[in-house]
């Protein structure tokens, strides 16, 4: 058995640092001039034998010649007798490109035919940086291509600390006129003197965010009714270290909000109202006629032999007759009154304010104007007629179920009668419908 050196001896500080050589968690290994390899330690053979083809490592420069060719001429390039050849030189081993491996090699001369190289594998470090990288150019696109809103920061005692390209677009404020100035930059005069924004920002420190809306003024002094978001952006230690602000425009929301509406309204072929908007208005209009007295009276009309169109002409002329139809009957309605699909081809029209005489004579009219000229279609000329009939609100008829059952029960005499005609309910006795 060996015996130990003795303390302090030359052998026990070789032993000591070939100790240390073996449990370094670096890969080292020593090198002559060419590159030949001398001595290494555990974590640089794992680093390096996946590397080669061969399970022999005889020289470092030829292991890593496909991936760091420029490693010989770094050692080549440097004349003196010691010192650093290069330090925390990247070399890729990898070519997926989501997956990097790297390792990370430093050089030191010690003496002229001795080098000493260091190598760690950064590849964490390097997924983690480019994942750093990928987020801050997400972010970054993000930012400069939002534009329904402006997303901006503000430090600790609320003043604007980061500024974008899309912030600018939203209030016309370049980034050199708003950092280090206060929200009250965008607000109107009489929120800043009641101290609008500050108020926001206490709040928002207290409650984590708050949400403020109201006129505020762009560059050119145009004001805009918009929404700001304060939300307090809290360091690991629970500090508040600043906010985060989303503002935008909330009249573009109405507008969306004023077209939601509209489709769920409207009959998406004719533009006419749809069977709910009927529905919505009759019952405001059997409302008025209850509270006050005033006249209510619908006409229901329906395309005459619609089938025989779509048969010969096609069901895309079909769908342009019906087009045609509510644009016609349109025309010839006031403002107040509501054409609505009510089925296929069938349409109904609620005039508020007229008797069934009146009524009557709406009808009549529009039998005329869908009669007497056919609708061009692809160059073809489809003659199209109505059949239509008339009711009022009166004795027996209190409430939208019956005004429709009414009109209907007369629109469908007068298909019994020969259709292209209007039938009032009044003049009529109930039809048996078999
Ligand atoms: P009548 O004079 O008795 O009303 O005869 P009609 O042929 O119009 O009778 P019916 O109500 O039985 O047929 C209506 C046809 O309308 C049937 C259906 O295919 C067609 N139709 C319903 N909705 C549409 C549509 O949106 N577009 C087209 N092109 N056709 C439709
Ligand atoms: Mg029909
Ligand atoms: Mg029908």
């Amino acid at each position: 058995m060996d015996a130990a050196p003795p303390p302090g001896s030359l052998e026990e500080e070789h032993e000591a640092l070939l100790g240390f050589l073996y449990m370094c968690p670096a890969g080292l290994l020593q090198l002559d001039a060419s590159g030949a390899v001398q001595m290494l330690n555990p974590p640089a053979a794992q680093m390096l034998l996946p590397l080669l083809a061969t399970p022999v490592l005889e020289n470092l420069f030829t292991c890593l010649e496909g991936y760091a060719p420029e490693l010989r001429n770094l050692v080549a390039d440097f004349h003196e007798p010691r010192g650093t050849i290069c330090e925390n030189h990247r070399i890729h081993v990898s070519q997926v490109a989501d997956r990097p491996a790297v390792l990370s090699c430093t050089l030191l001369r010690i003496r002229p035919d001795c080098i000493m190289a260091v190598l760690s594998d950064v590849s964490a470090q390097v997924a983690q940086e480019r994942r750093l990288q990928q987020a801050e150019s997400w972010f970054g696109t993000l930012l400069a291509g939002v534009h329904d809103f402006a997303l901006f920061s503000l430090d600790r005692d609320g003043r604007i600390d980061s500024w974008n390209a899309s912030a600018q677009r939203h209030t016309g404020f370049t980034e050199a006129e708003v950092l280090g100035r206060t929200l009250h930059q965008f607000y109107a005069a009489e929120d800043v003197i009641r101290n609008k924004a500050q108020e926001q920002i206490e709040r928002a420190r207290r409650e984590g965010w708050a949400v403020e809306e109201g006129r505020r003024i762009n560059r050119d002094g145009r004001g805009s009714w918009m929404q700001s978001l304060v939300a307090a952006l809290r360091e690991q230690d629970g500090e508040i270290h600043g906010f985060s602000v989303v503002m935008r425009d909330t009249a573009e929301r109405k507008v969306s909000t004023d077209e939601l509406r509209r489709l769920l309204t409207t009959d998406h072929l004719t533009g006419a109202a749809n069977r709910a908007r009927l529905f919505d208005v009759g019952e405001i209009e059997i409302a008025r006629w209850k509270r006050h007295g005033s006249p209510l009276s619908a006409i229901m009309f329906d395309a005459d032999h619609f089938k025989r169109i779509n048969d010969s002409c096609g069901h895309a002329a079909g769908d342009a007759v019906l087009r045609e139809l509510a644009r016609r009957c349109r025309d010839g309605l006031r403002a107040v009154d509501t054409l609505a699909r009510y089925g296929g081809e069938e349409f109904v029209v609620l005039l508020p304010g007229m008797g069934e005489a009146e009524a009557a004579e709406v009808a009549e009219h529009l039998r005329c104007t869908v009669a007497e000229r056919p609708v061009e279609h692809a160059g073809t000329a489809v003659p199209v007629t109505l059949s239509l009939g008339c009711a009022s609100m009166g004795p027996g008829i209190a409430g939208m179920d019956d005004l429709l059952n009414a009109a209907d029960a007369a629109m469908y005499r007068a298909k019994q009668d020969g259709r292209n005609r209007v039938v009032l309910h009044r003049l009529q006795p109930e039809p048996v419908r078999t």
